[in-house]
């Protein structure tokens, strides 16, 4: 991991607590029988060799994208940092929106980044809806002990007996029904007897409460939906604020890490388990919530329902457009998983909400790989520029190094020959103040290879330069004693245009164009890009290794070949990032 090449780790208020947990031994009398249960099946196993446990909980409606990729590296890295073990829990309560399509994603994504679920005690993959049995007993437990009832009060009705924040809520005329008809109701839910909605399980903790979420909160509904695991086998499931703390004290999770969107949910989570520990379901140490500020990006998407439109509506071409912050789309543009983990550590892990620009990830992207990628060159605007004291028969070998930074890199081959490619803004027939290309009369070298001087261009009919004419100087040739007998200010770059390799490059820029594109809900459409993508047909140099990874073309940034459509006949290739930063200026 090149991430290690910083070794400044930043420390977080979330590593003060697990070491505080650590050193305090709060967490040294859990067990752990090798797969989630209830406590008298994990008190049945030994004590838990994974100091903590901690877990990834994405739901499977979508494709991850660099929000989740925060959460996976917080969630992972410091079950790794603190000699435990993070699950990937796919959490598929909701049977609507659900797929295996989403679930392969997921693994795919998580994998890549550099994270792995097992040991060799075991492999930490878990299915929420693999505890729906579980979560029934709970709640039949919890109608038992007097704390859910069956309310068969209408969505609405519930809504308007809930209160505001300033007002109250009113309890429901059926909070007080006898436990022996809560049960029956909540076995005939589960029969599918009844319609979507036409009653609930609650928990029956507090009407007045000032937090909202400890209202009743339901914990069950109706809905007659097949499920993409379990099939048509339940009417009923849990919701999501009720079924968490379930699922992480299943697992034994330590240390459970959500965003701050859930801080009003921890009494709820909290009251929850205790219920369960009275009930003898669960023991301590009890899993305990924590929250951070999630991962705002500006220019940028993290939603997944809003990249789904996306997608649906073809304004981008699929999860993994190269523009898309999916992992997939970040993946397929190129970057690397070292520098999404290094923008992760990066950005840090905060209480409070802020947004971080994008130029931070291409930074990373930079550092990581300006060590490694091997060089090129890349022409993506051609002009032909003709040596004319070159016989068309000649040519001269010409060497750089495949990295700077990499001596056992080896070298470039690439022959200099009479006609080349430049870049088309390399000359300039009327040369603006301090520019050092080619323009009639300067002299520039041609990286690499010889110092030219420029003799004069051609034109056609519209008045277009379509020939730069230079000569070239032989006592020039770098690398030989003569290189510096001349002095010149411009250094640019070309290939042989006999020899140069025809490709395609696909050049991005942001996806939106307002810093805040997913605050106005309904506007996020509109603040597309029009210019997000740019596709040219330029030139690589020949022996360009197009199967080594990322590849730095000079002076234009980092590329990579496009695993999609790129073909051998017809290479394709995206471009990461520019050198430097473009963005910074009009950053926020
Ligand atoms: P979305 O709104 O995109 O669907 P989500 O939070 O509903 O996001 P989940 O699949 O429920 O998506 O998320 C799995 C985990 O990833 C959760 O623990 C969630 O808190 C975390 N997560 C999601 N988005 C971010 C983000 N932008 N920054 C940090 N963590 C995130
Ligand atoms: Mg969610």
């Amino acid at each position: 991991m090149t991430a290690s090449a910083n070794p400044i780790v930043p420390t977080h208020f979330l590593k003060h607590i697990i070491e505080t947990d650590l050193s305090s031994q709060r967490l040294a009398t859990k067990h752990w029988a090798g797969r989630p249960g209830f406590a008298a099946a994990q008190l049945t196993g030994p004590l838990d060799s994974a100091r903590i446990r901690t877990r990834f909980p994405p739901e499977p409606n979508g494709f991850l994208h660099i929000g989740h990729a925060k959460s996976i590296c917080l969630n992972f890295g410091l079950a790794h940092e603190f000699g435990g073990v993070c699950h990937l829990r796919f959490d598929d309560t909701n049977p609507e929106k659900e797929d295996q399509l989403y679930v392969d994603g997921i693994i795919d994504a998580v994998n890549w980044l550099g994270f792995n679920w097992q040991d060799t005690q075991g492999t930490y993959m878990y299915f929420a809806s693999d505890y729906f049995d579980n979560m029934f007993t709970c709640a039949v437990a919890m109608i038992q002990s007097g704390d859910a009832y069956v309310d068969e009060q209408s969505p609405t009705q519930m809504r308007e007996m809930r209160g505001t924040l300033t007002e109250p809520g009113k309890n429901s005329p059926w909070r007080d029904r006898p436990i022996s008809e809560s049960l029956a109701q909540f076995h005939a839910m589960r029969e599918g007897l009844y319609p979507d909605g036409a009653m609930a399980l609650r928990a029956k903790v507090d009407m007045a409460s000032p937090n909202m979420n400890m209202r009743d909160p339901v914990m069950y509904r109706i809905r007659h939906a097949t499920h993409h695991r379990t099939g048509d086998k339940w009417s009923i499931y849990p919701l999501y604020t009720w079924a968490h703390p379930v699922e992480d004290a299943l697992e034994g999770i330590t240390h459970s890490i959500c965003t701050l969107e859930f801080e009003d949910q921890r009494p709820f989570y909290e009251w929850t388990l205790q219920k369960l520990t009275n009930l003898g379901f669960f023991s301590e140490p009890l899993p305990k919530q924590y929250e951070f500020a999630r991962l705002n990006i500006s220019y940028v998407i993290t939603s997944k329902r809003k990249l789904l439109q996306l997608v649906v509506e073809n304004h981008v071409k699929g999860w993994d457009d190269p523009r898309m912050p999916t992992i997939a789309g970040l993946r397929r543009r190129g970057y690397t998983p070292g520098a999404v983990r290094l923008f992760c550590e990066r950005t840090g892990v905060s209480k409070s909400n802020s947004r971080i620009d994008y130029s931070l990830l291409d930074q990373a992207l930079r550092e990581e790989q300006d060590p490694v990628a091997n060089r090129s060159v890349a022409i993506l605007q051609p002009l032909k520029l003709v040596i004319t004291n070159l016989p068309t028969d000649e040519s001269v070998m010409c060497h750089a190094p495949a990295n700077p930074h990499d001596p056992t890199a080896g070298q470039r081959n690439f022959p200099f020959t009479r006609e080349l490619l430049i870049e088309q803004d390399d000359f300039a027939e009327v040369p603006p103040p301090k520019y050092f290309r080619l323009s009639p009369g300067s002299l520039v070298r041609l990286k690499y290879a010889f110092v030219v001087k420029c003799t004069g261009c051609v034109k056609d009919d519209q008045g277009q330069v379509i020939e730069v004419h230079a000569e070239y100087l032989p006592e020039t040739r770098s690398g030989t004693a003569g290189s510096n007998t001349v002095k010149v200010k411009g250094n640019i770059t070309w290939v042989s245009a006999q020899h140069a390799v025809p490709a395609q490059f696909n050049l991005y820029d942001r996806l939106f164009t307002d810093p805040f594109p997913d605050q106005a809900d309904a506007q996020f459409v509109e603040a597309l890009n029009p210019n997000s993508i740019e596709v040219v047909q330029g030139w690589l140099e020949p022996g360009t290794p197009l199967d080594q990874g990322l590849l730095q073309f000079e002076r234009l940034g980092y590329f990579v070949v496009d695993c999609v459509e790129s073909t051998a006949e017809k290479p394709i290739l995206n471009r990461v990032t520019t050198l430097k930063d473009t963005w910074a200026s009009s950053a926020p």
